[in-house]
């Protein structure tokens, strides 16, 4: 009996109940139109849609989250278990009309409890998510969502170039590890750090790349592009990742050149009063005048084609120059490595490089490395093996082996291990590793985003054209003068994430929303975070599980920010109507006659700031997300202010290094990835230099030496317990030998 009864918990399927209640919870959210017309089919009815939800919860969640989920899916089927969820005597959701589901969706998503907005959002993100975006064909078809069309959303691009990859990582490029191969370096993951440091390292070893993501077809072509597919397949958990607290969503990259390969082309320099900062830490490398890290960055954006010539800016950042200009607040062409920026396409490289058009690490470091005979497994890093404190391997597996450890692997490295697996999974297999340093896993920076959300009179088409071509500065230095403020930029919006982040006040009010989504203009607000968050394990330590609450100071800029992008949409001549991604959102309605500033408009002015004010950065009451991860194996001088010192290498390991945006000591203000691929290209040098032994090379290596002498064997600045047995021993051996020269 308890056997059935556990196997049936852990039955990765719907059953009736499940999908009874999957199909009534949307169609209250999203609910069919009464006209007739194209938006009148109820999602319920839609083909497919039921089995693109269980697969992608199937492929993503892990048992117990999708125990949670099914589990609040028959408490929606019950009278208690609704009421439970509710607050009050109701009969079964599934059993009641449309307009009551509606009113009890709306309950929920403003309960005061916690715990009921969590179940809400978490619902609405992955219900409307997929809707609005999940493909109803089959392989081999071009993508197509019964949806779209009443979203005037033309679906992805048939586009394609003759470029490829390149490179044919399931053939010649792929390894299996089977074979008892050495290598002289093992890189885990593939991304900005992990493709930078690679093509230098392969140029004075055999290397070998382990990357759990995706990889990238030979011939890109095979990239279909469709939201649904691109986020599954390249994204962190199919971007179904959160906080632990449901509140902020997480986009990480997962595939063949980790976040660039699905980034959005945005190359900012590391900000000048981020680098004092950062040499203010005793780091000098990050001096403003530094010529090593200069020179790092140089280079890295002159191989991926960086440039802020000749940029044609999409509706959405038009609208941002144009209201930025009538404020007069300051804003930059921000430079991009998306090489045509007047393609429509150019707007879904976030799901996969069909075109070729960005520059990112999978088409560019990567192709480079294969060349030169660099070797990929298409895997998971387990843990580093260690000898007397040295890295000497890495054990690896198959991405479903790894609850398997019978079929694990050890692979043995000569020279370095370089752990590149991005701010989310460098601190886990570190800790999976068994390294304790207090600064590995915490100081977790994201730059929480939010949007503040306007309609035009005309189409502006925002998921078309590059997306993030424009960057506002003018607040960046934050309400505190402390260069902790917001940059104000364009996000990438496509159907599945627009209706996943568009704030439900009610059904009708969240579907006239979308379907003016080639109306709308997104302004977001990128907080440099001050205060940071944490990232553990679950599931035996290989699932990141992410803490965090935007500190006060953080809350009080990124509600600056939605002010300033509020004056920035306001100022533009075609914006009609403008919004908040609050629960309670503040709707600002302009007047028709825009020349004249009548007494009543500005006291709608004041009342959407007042409104913003008081609504607040409250847990899952306002749509928040992330995509930059930084910080949570930070870079400090000694074991105590880091987990890495000057050159990544772990305080508590020697020959194995952190190179990617974990090593980043505080937020970095801009967009992160030319910051890390310039420290990975500046760290990727000195292990080739200190390889090659130049004179450089001997300089960086006595530099290591006084450095581990000063430091080694202590974790977090305290003494290692081992070293104080050692010398308590060798104390106790001095003092009889001392006494029995004595006695002689
Ligand atoms: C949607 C989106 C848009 C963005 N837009 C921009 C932008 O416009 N400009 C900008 O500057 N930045 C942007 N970023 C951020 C930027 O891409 C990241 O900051 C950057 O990719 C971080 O680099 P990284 O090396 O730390 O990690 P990643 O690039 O994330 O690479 C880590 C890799 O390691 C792999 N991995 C993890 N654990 C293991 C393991 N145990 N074994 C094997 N492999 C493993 C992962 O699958 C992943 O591929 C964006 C990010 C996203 C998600």
């Amino acid at each position: 009996m308890v056997i059935i009864v556990v196997r049936y918990l852990k039955s990765m399927a719907f059953n009736k109940t499940h999908v009874l209640s999957i199909k009534t919870l949307a169609d209250a959210l999203y609910p069919p139109s009464p006209d007739g017309g194209s938006g009148s089919t109820p999602l319920s009815e839609q083909p497919m849609f039921v089995e693109r939800i269980e697969e992608g919860v199937t492929t993503h969640l892990d048992y117990r989250e999708f125990l949670e989920l099914k589990a609040l899916l028959i408490l929606l089927n019950t009278a208690a278990g609704t009421s439970l969820l509710y607050g009050g005597p109701s009969s079964a959701f599934t059993s009641l009309d449309l307009a009551s589901r509606g009113q009890v969706l709306a309950c929920l998503s403003r309960s005061s409890i916690g715990l009921r907005r969590k179940a809400f959002n978490g619902l609405k993100r992955l219900l409307m998510g997929t809707a609005l975006s999940y493909n109803a064909k089959g392989e081999n078809e071009a993508p197509h969502n019964p949806v779209w069309s009443s979203l005037k959303y033309p679906g992805p691009p048939v586009e394609a170039s003759n470029v490829t990859a390149g490179y044919d990582f399931l053939g010649k490029s792929y390894v299996d590890v089977n074979n008892d191969d050495e290598f002289d370096y093992i890189i885990i993951g593939s991304g900005c750090g992990g493709s930078v440091v690679a093509r230098q390292l392969c140029k004075v070893g055999k290397c070998l790349i382990i990357e759990k993501g995706t990889p990238l077809p030979s011939d890109l072509k095979d990239v279909s592009q469709c939201e649904s597919e691109g986020m599954s397949k390249f994204y962190e958990k199919g971007s179904l990742l959160t906080t632990s607290d449901g509140s902020l969503m997480i986009l990480a990259g997962s595939a063949l050149g980790g976040g660039s390969t699905v980034n959005w082309g945005c190359c900012l320099d590391t900000p000048k009063y981020v680098r004092e900062e950062w040499n203010g830490m005793g780091l000098s490398q990050f001096h403003p005048d530094g010529e090593e890290f200069n020179g790092a960055m140089a280079e890295v954006k002159k191989y991926m084609g960086v440039t802020d010539t000749g940029i044609v800016h999409n509706g959405m950042n038009k609208k941002l120059i144009e209201g930025c200009d009538k404020n007069k607040f300051e804003w930059k062409v921000a430079p991009q490595n998306i090489k045509d920026t007047s393609l429509k396409s150019a707007g879904w490289t976030c799901f996969g490089p069909r075109q070729g058009n960005k520059q990112g690490g999978g088409i560019t470091w990567l192709r480079e490395y294969s060349d030169n005979g660099g070797k990929f497994f298409e895997g998971l890093a387990v843990k580093v093996v260690t000898k007397s404190g040295k890295a000497t391997g890495v054990v690896v597996c198959a991405n479903s082996d790894k609850d398997s450890p019978s079929k694990w692997k050890t692979l043995n490295v000569r020279r370095k291990v370089i752990c590149s697996a991005g701010s989310l999974h460098s601190p886990l297999f570190l800790q999976r590793s068994g390294f304790r340093n207090k600064n590995i896993g915490s100081n977790l920076r994201l730059h929480p985003v939010s949007a503040v959300m306007a309609t035009c009179k005309e189409e502006v088409f925002g998921y078309e054209g590059a997306p993030m071509t424009t960057v506002c500065t003018e607040f960046q230095n934050g309400v505190n003068d402390d260069g902790y403020g917001p940059k104000l930029e364009c996000p990438s919006v496509h159907t599945g994430v627009m209706a996943a982040a568009l704030p439900w006040k009610n059904g009708s009010q969240f579907k006239e929303a979308l379907e003016s989504s080639s109306k709308m203009v997104a302004v977001i607000v990128l907080q440099r975070d001050i205060g940071g968050g944490t990232v553990t394990g679950k599931n035996k330590g290989f699932d990141p599980v992410v803490d965090y609450v935007p500190d006060t100071r953080d809350e009080e800029n990124i509600k600056e920010g939605l002010k300033r992008a509020f004056d920035i949409l306001r100022a533009c001549d075609t914006v009609e109507k403008i919004w908040t991604c609050h629960v309670d959102q503040p709707q600002y309605d302009a007047p028709s006659a825009k020349a004249e500033v009548s007494a009543a408009d500005l006291v709608n002015v004041e009342a959407f700031y007042k409104a913003i004010d008081e609504n607040g950065v409250g847990v899952n009451s306002l749509g928040l997300f992330c995509a930059h991860q930084m910080g949570s194996c930070r870079m400090g001088q000694n074991p105590n202010a880091g987990a890495v010192d000057e050159d990544g290498e772990l305080w508590e390991c020697e020959n194995l290094h952190v190179i990617d945006a974990s090593v980043f000591p505080t937020a970095s203000g801009a967009n992160p990835m030319i910051t890390t691929m310039s420290i990975a290209q500046m760290l990727g040098s000195r292990l080739v230099e200190m390889q090659k032994a130049t004179e450089r090379g001997a300089a960086l290596l006595e530099m290591r030496r006084v450095r581990r002498k000063k430091f080694g064997g202590k974790r977090n600045g305290k003494l290692n317990p081992l070293w104080i047995g050692a010398f308590i021993v060798g104390a106790v051996g001095a003092v009889s030998a001392y006494v029995g020269l004595l006695k002689m």
